[in-house]
């Protein structure tokens, strides 16, 4: 099958699946300069599917990185509020956000940073209001992946640039079942089985959750009223959409203020343009009080110093080791992958959908009920062979949840 066709198939799994488009949709579609082909597929689809209007928010790796290494000091400490105010109306008038990302791992691999560190937090305050209409499902929301030719030879260095991102969109295609016959009916059972084990978590209400691997010995609290979800999304006005592809993930909120012992991270984490290798905490009463790396841990430092919450989780996850962007056995040195193919935590910012009245509480019920609250939200991964999770009940019973890195239920 060639590229053109796959892209096809990708176009209308991304729109039926990722946000189930309906007559009288708008769509926001952030997409790079290697994102073009695809997107133009996409926009000609969702058309044909009845969306109105698509706003395209464009960038390019080498503007953005001229921006980093040339514009003055200024620069990074304020954006015009027209940002903000622009998303904010737009996911008022029924625009929904697509991101089609061609990550560089590495993009940002020589810039300062302290200049880094500064943007973000700039940005992430600036946007800090309309960032919920995403966390809190405001809207249908859908983030997938392609390639760029520099995060291709980071996947597959031994091979040419051309070949590297060849097989990098292969293995795109086999993770999110574009190469099965019907991806869309194969995402609907994949969601199904999502669903049973979702399910399955919820009725148990587990109080806690017992992590141990080599490195790892952590005491994980649940708070009250959390709900375990896997699989697709439901937004505020009841539209079902898929936030993810792929996603293999169940995930619920830990409580931001009860999670006690050692974790090591088993794969590096790419952020802020750099990547952190070898990453290993010390929680107490929820909080990281102390932390390594191996490599990049001034930035590591820098995360978890952004605010009061990005030193506690927002979410764990439960993936299976025998999941299919696992049995790659690529590291995919991005989030949306990795994250896919092993047990994660999240830094920083709890999902509201996570807990019963998590998208109704104010800031302070929030946090009596012990959901995170930040301006980041950062996974990292823990899981892998030799992680074994077992869930305490309320009478203290325990439930083996995954053993070996494989669902034990
Ligand atoms: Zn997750
Ligand atoms: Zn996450």
């Amino acid at each position: 099958m060639n590229l053109q066709e796959n892209l096809i198939k990708y176009a209308r799994l991304i729109l039926k699946v990722g946000l189930s488009v309906k007559p009288g949709d708008n769509l926001i579609i952030r997409v790079n300069e290697d994102g073009l082909p695809l997107c133009r597929e996409i926009a000609k689809q969702a058309h044909e599917l009845g969306v109105h209007h698509i706003h395209l928010a464009f960038s390019d790796d080498q503007i953005d990185l001229a921006r980093y290494e040339h514009a003055p000091e200024e620069a990074f400490d304020s954006i015009p509020k027209l940002f903000a105010d622009f998303n904010e109306a737009a996911y008022n008038s029924n625009f929904h956000l697509l991101s089609l990302r061609a990550p560089n791992p590495e993009l940002l691999k020589s810039v300062s940073p302290d200049r880094i560190k500064r943007w973000q937090m700039t940005t992430a305050r600036a946007g800090e209001h309309v960032m919920k209409y995403v966390m809190e499902n405001r809207v249908k929301w859908c983030v997938v992946a392609l390639p760029s030719k520099p995060w291709a030879k980071s996947v597959f260095p031994d091979l040419s640039e051309d070949e590297a991102v060849a097989a990098l969109w292969e293995s795109i295609f086999k993770v999110t079942r574009v190469d099965q016959e019907d991806p869309v009916a194969a995402w609907e059972a994949h969601d199904k089985g999502l669903s049973a084990r979702e399910q399955f978590l919820n009725e148990q209400k587990f109080v806690k959750l017992i992590y141990q691997a080599p490195g790892t010995d952590l005491t994980v609290e649940l708070p009250e009223g959390h709900l375990w979800i896997g699989g697709g999304s439901q937004s505020v006005s009841g539209e079902k959409f898929m936030a993810n592809i792929p996603t293999e993930e169940i995930f619920t909120m830990p409580h931001a203020f009860k999670v006690n012992g050692t974790l090591k991270a088993t794969k590096p984490l790419s952020t802020r343009g750099r990547l952190i290798e070898g990453m290993s905490f010390v929680f107490k009463d929820g909080k990281v009080v102390d932390f390594n790396a191996t490599s990049g841990k001034d930035i590591l430092g820098d995360l978890l110093d952004t605010d009061e919450g990005s030193r506690r989780l927002g979410e764990v996850a439960l993936v299976p080791d025998d999941s299919p962007i696992s049995q790659t056995g690529l590291l995919f040195k991005n989030t949306l992958f990795d994250e896919n193919a092993a047990c994660h935590f999240a830094l920083g910012q709890a999902y509201g959908e996570n807990h019963v009245r998590g998208n109704e509480m104010t800031a302070e019920e929030k946090k009596e009920a012990g959901m995170n609250q930040s301006i980041i939200h950062v996974d990292f991964m823990v899981g892998g062979p030799e992680l074994n999770v077992t869930g305490v009940k309320a009478d203290g019973s325990l439930v083996s949840i995954l053993k070996n890195g494989n669902w034990a239920i």
